[in-house]
C-alpha cells in the first residue's frame, strides 16, 4: 500500500488492477456478475479518441460546459473570507454534476452494443440524468426507485416517464436509495447479456469508482484550468459535498494528482450529519463508520453489530447513503483529504444565505458544502481563498426548504 503514498515520492496512481485503493473497493459480487465486470472494465480501459471526442463535443454543446467558477463577492464578506469562488454544476444541463457520469457511461453502454440501461436513483436525481441520457442516445431505460423516494419525489418520477424510461418500484427494506441499489444489481445479474448498469456515483464493485471518478473529473479539471486562466494565484481550499461522493472526487481527484503535495489546497469533503452526529438520524458514514462490504465494495459504512447496513439520514436525499466512495475512505486514512460533517440546520442556513446573497438557489446537497465557509474562514483567516463546488440547483428541494420552514 505504500507505494501508493504521495508522501512517498511517486505520483498517485489510483486503484490496482483488481480496483482496490489501498483496503478499500476492490470487487465482492456474485460469480453471475464478473464477466460483466470485466467485460466493463475492458471496455472502459479501451476508451479511444473517437470515444472522447463525441464525449467532449456533448459535454460542450448539450451540458454547456464549462460550467463558469463563478466569484461570490457578497457571500465571501459574509462569511469573513478574501475570495469564494462557486463551481456551478447547478448550470449543468438538468441541474447538476450527475450528467457528466451518464454521458459517458450510457456513450460507453452503445460502444458495447447493450440496448439497454438501468439505473438506481434516490432522490431522482440520477433516475432523471439517465433517462435524459437514454433518450439522447436512443436507448431503453429502467430506473429503480425505492417506494418510499417514489412517494417523495413524485416530480422527478414524471419527469423519468416523460423522457420514456420505465420507473421500477422496489418494495424491500426501507424503499429508498440502499434498497434501489440492491434490487437494481439482482436485475442486472438476471439481464446481464443486453443490460448496462449506469451507477450514480462512486460506488459499486471495480471498475465503477474508477470509472465514475474519471467521468466527473472534469469538474475538477476545468476548475484547476480556470484558476490559472482568471489569473487566481494561491486557493488556500477546495470544498464539495458527499453523497456516494463522485462530484468530491472529480472536484479532488485532479488537484491530488496534477498538483503537488506542497501546492496544493486543504480538500474538504462535507459529509450530511443529518440530526446530529450523536443522533442515530444521520448519514455520516466517514466520521461514525466503520469499514465493510456493501453493494459489492468495501468502505467505511454505517453499520449495525452484525454487519448490515443502518438506515442512513439526510434532509438531503442525495446524501442519506450509508456508505461511501472507497477511493475517499482512502482519502481519508491517509489524509489527503479532510471530512467534515453537518447537519441539516447549518445546510440549510447557508443555502438560505447563498440564496440572499448571490441570487443562486443551490441544492440542499451544495448547500452542506457552503455550509463550511465559516469554519474555514475561522482557520484560514480572511485573506483567504476557497473553491467550493455547488454540487446542483435548488429548484428540486424547494417544498423541502418551505416544510423546514426557511
Ligand atoms: C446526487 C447528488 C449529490 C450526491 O452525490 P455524489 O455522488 O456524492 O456527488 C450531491 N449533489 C447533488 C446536487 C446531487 O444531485
Amino acid at each position: 500500500m505504500s507505494d501508493l503514498l504521495p508522501s512517498a515520492g511517486m505520483a498517485y496512481q489510483g486503484a490496482d488492477a483488481q480496483g482496490f485503493f489501498g483496503p478499500y473497493g476492490g470487487s465482492f459480487v456474485p460469480e453471475t456478475v464478473v464477466p460483466a465486470l470485466q467485460e466493463l472494465t475492458a471496455a472502459f480501459e479501451a476508451r479511444d479518441e473517437s470515444f472522447e471526442r463525441e464525449l467532449a463535443g456533448l459535454l460542450r454543446d448539450y451540458v454547456g460546459r464549462p460550467t463558469p467558477l463563478y466569484r461570490a463577492d457578497n457571500l465571501a464578506a459574509a462569511v469573513g473570507l478574501g475570495r469564494v469562488y462557486l463551481k456551478r454544476e447547478d448550470l449543468a444541463h438538468t441541474g447538476a454534476h450527475k450528467i457528466n457520469n451518464t454521458l459517458g457511461q450510457c456513450l460507453l453502454a452503445k460502444r458495447m452494443g447493450k440496448k439497454r440501461v438501468i439505473a438506481e436513483t434516490g432522490a431522482g436525481q440520477h433516475g432523471v440524468a439517465t433517462a435524459t441520457t437514454c433518450a439522447l442516445l436512443g436507448l431503453e431505460c429502467a430506473v429503480f426507485m425505492g417506494v418510499e423516494d417514489i412517494r417523495r419525489q413524485a416530480l422527478n418520477v414524471y419527469k423519468m416517464r416523460l423522457l420514456g424510461a420505465e420507473v421500477v418500484p422496489v418494495e424491500e427494506g426501507g424503499g429508498t436509495l440502499a434498497d434501489a441499489v440492491t434490487a437494481a444489481l439482482r436485475h442486472w445479474v438476471e439481464r446481464v447479456e443486453d443490460t448496462f448498469y449506469c451507477i450514480g456515483s462512486a460506488v459499486g464493485p471495480h471498475p465503477y469508482p474508477t470509472m465514475v471518478r474519471t467521468f466527473q473529473s472534469v469538474i475538477g479539471e476545468e476548475t484547476i484550468a480556470q484558476i490559472a486562466e482568471k489569473g487566481i494565484g494561491r486557493v488556500d481550499a477546495v470544498v464539495a459535498c458527499i453523497g456516494g461522493g463522485s462530484n468530491a472526487i472529480g472536484t479532488f481527484y485532479p488537484f491530488v494528482v496534477g498538483v503537488p503535495q506542497a501546492d496544493r489546497p486543504l480538500l474538504v469533503g462535507a459529509e450530511a450529519a443529518g440530526m446530529g452526529l450523536d443522533t442515530d438520524r444521520t448519514g455520516a458514514s466517514m466520521t461514525l463508520g466503520t469499514p465493510g462490504v456493501m453493494h459489492g465494495f468495501y468502505s467505511y459504512l454505517l453499520q449495525d453489530d452484525a454487519g448490515n447496513p443502518l438506515e442512513a439520514y439526510s434532509i438531503s436525499a442525495g446524501l442519506d447513503y450509508p456508505g461511501v466512495g472507497p477511493e475517499h475512505a482512502y482519502f481519508k486514512d491517509e489524509g489527503i483529504v479532510r471530512y467534515e460533517a453537518v447537519t441539516d440546520a447549518e445546510a440549510l442556513a447557508a443555502f438560505a444565505q447563498l440564496t440572499r446573497l448571490e441570487g443562486i438557489i443551490p441544492a440542499i446537497e451544495s448547500s452542506h458544502a457552503l455550509a463550511l465557509l465559516p469554519r474555514l474562514a475561522a482557520e484560514l483567516g480572511t485573506e483567504a481563498t476557497v473553491v467550493v463546488t455547488v454540487s446542483g440547483r435548488g429548484d428540486k428541494d424547494i417544498d423541502i426548504v418551505r416544510e423546514a420552514g426557511l
